[in-house]
């Protein structure tokens, strides 16, 4: 058969997909739109100024000048990239700084760094789970737990994947009781659900992972810097460390950088560091990155009022949407969904919203499940009252105008 007919064939479906020129010929189209400048809680998107309300830099530290001024010094010191991965030529002692700090920051003996968020989990999922193993995952968990169970299965074909009810504690113990005790079980969950804004009912969740002997993986990507009195995640909101077996996180949202770790005892993380192949086999987070995420932690040790700001803007704009009477889900932090479950109406809210200076983002199946599309707000320690009461009354405006709320 001759290449070029079988390459085109294989490409056809391309040629065929219109969903995203249909959309965006009707102006309805919302992704990869490019930022042309940040400041602080305005982008400037097409020319015009907008009021981030979409934004996973909970802290407000991306943008801020100590930030930027460490990942400039640490570019100085060791150049623009580490040229290999950790396992090889790009490990280097900043890394290892930034680790035992990470470790401590979460109260774990010890972390490890991979180059961003999705990796983490890709890595640290498929390091742990093997033959025979049982992966035991919340329905609403976030993409790159899903893929790193993908990974695991595609590695070892007898790995056994079980997805229980969102945050049901009674569907959890089902599938436990279905699964042989001696078998190895690992329960895989998010702290804060990046969608629904809510925050996983931990104490019980340990509880069962103790009945019935699994191991427990949280990740924290949307919880630190967001809950706890002090901004350490979802433990300290439940009020212990000991209550995850293993803590990852990303660097992209709190932390103002790019990257993730994941932390625990010495020796599951020194196992991880020699079995994940996303760290073995990609390049080591650069040095800037690493930079960022130092001034980050000392920053968020020396303002801890940035933490209570943003609970305290969590719960002005909880109870703002629901006074206007959109639904907001069981949302409980600065993620705040506004529930819509039709697509079309999804997407038409968000161009109003756009057009009238405010960015947030549509989601829809699969991020969430069907008739369950929203739009998601998120808020940072950096917006004023007066531009959450600006969002509020903009989104009571629109969503009167289509209809989603009375
Ligand atoms: N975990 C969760 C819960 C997330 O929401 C994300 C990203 N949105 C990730 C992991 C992946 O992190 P990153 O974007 O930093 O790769």
């Amino acid at each position: 058969m001759n290449n070029a007919i079988a390459g085109a064939s294989m490409l056809q479906k391309c040629f065929d997909w219109t969903d995203a020129a249909a959309a965006r010929a009707s102006g309805v189209y919302p992704f990869f739109r490019p930022i042309q400048e940040a400041r602080g809680s305005k982008v400037i998107i097409e020319g015009r100024e907008l009021l981030m309300a979409g934004s996973n830099n909970y802290l407000g530290l991306a943008g801020d000048p100590r930030m930027k001024e460490r990942a400039i010094a640490a570019i100085s010191h060791y150049g623009t990239s580490c040229s290999g991965s950790r396992f090889m030529n790009g490990t280097l002692a900043l890394h290892e700084e930034l680790e035992a700090r990470l470790a401590v920051f979460v109260g774990k003996e010890s972390a490890l760094c991979f180059t961003t968020g999705y990796q983490t989990n890709l890595g640290a999922i498929s390091a742990l789970v093997g033959k025979g193993d049982h992966v035991i995952s919340d329905k609403f968990n976030h993409a790159s737990i899903m893929d790193g169970i993908f990974m695991t299965t595609g590695l070892n074909r007898t790995v056994t994947t079980h997805r229980y009810k969102h945050n049901s504690m009674a569907d959890l113990e089902a599938v436990l009781a279905r699964i042989p005790r001696d078998e190895h079980k690992l329960i895989v969950t998010d702290g804060v659900f990046s969608m629904e804004g809510d925050i996983v009912d931990l104490p019980s969740v340990r509880r069962l992972a103790d009945q019935y002997n699994a191991a427990l993986y949280l990740d924290e990507a949307h919880a630190i810097g967001v809950v706890g009195a002090t901004g350490r995640g979802t433990t300290e909101h439940h009020g212990d460390p000991a209550l995850a077996d293993l803590i990852m996180c990303t660097f992209s949202k709190s932390f103002g950088s790019i990257g993730g770790f994941v932390a625990g005892d010495h020796a599951v993380i020194d196992y991880i560091k020699h079995f994940a192949r996303p760290l073995i086999f990609s390049a080591s987070m650069p040095p800037a990155n690493l930079g960022a995420v130092m001034a980050a932690l000392d920053i968020i040790d020396a303002e801890p009022d940035r933490v209570t700001r943003l609970q305290a803007i969590a719960r002005k704009m909880i109870a703002g949407f629901s006074s206007l009477g959109f639904n907001v889900g069981t949302a409980v932090t600065p993620i705040v969904p506004l529930v819509i479950g039709d697509n079309d109406l999804t997407f038409l809210f968000w161009k109003n919203m756009f057009e009238r200076g405010v960015y947030v983002n549509p989601v829809i199946s699969p991020a969430v499940p069907p008739n369950r599309s929203l739009i998601r707000t998120s808020y940072m320690a950096i917006h004023t009252d007066a531009e959450l009461d600006q969002i509020l009354q903009i989104a009571g405006e629109e969503g009167r105008k289509i209809g989603i709320i009375d």
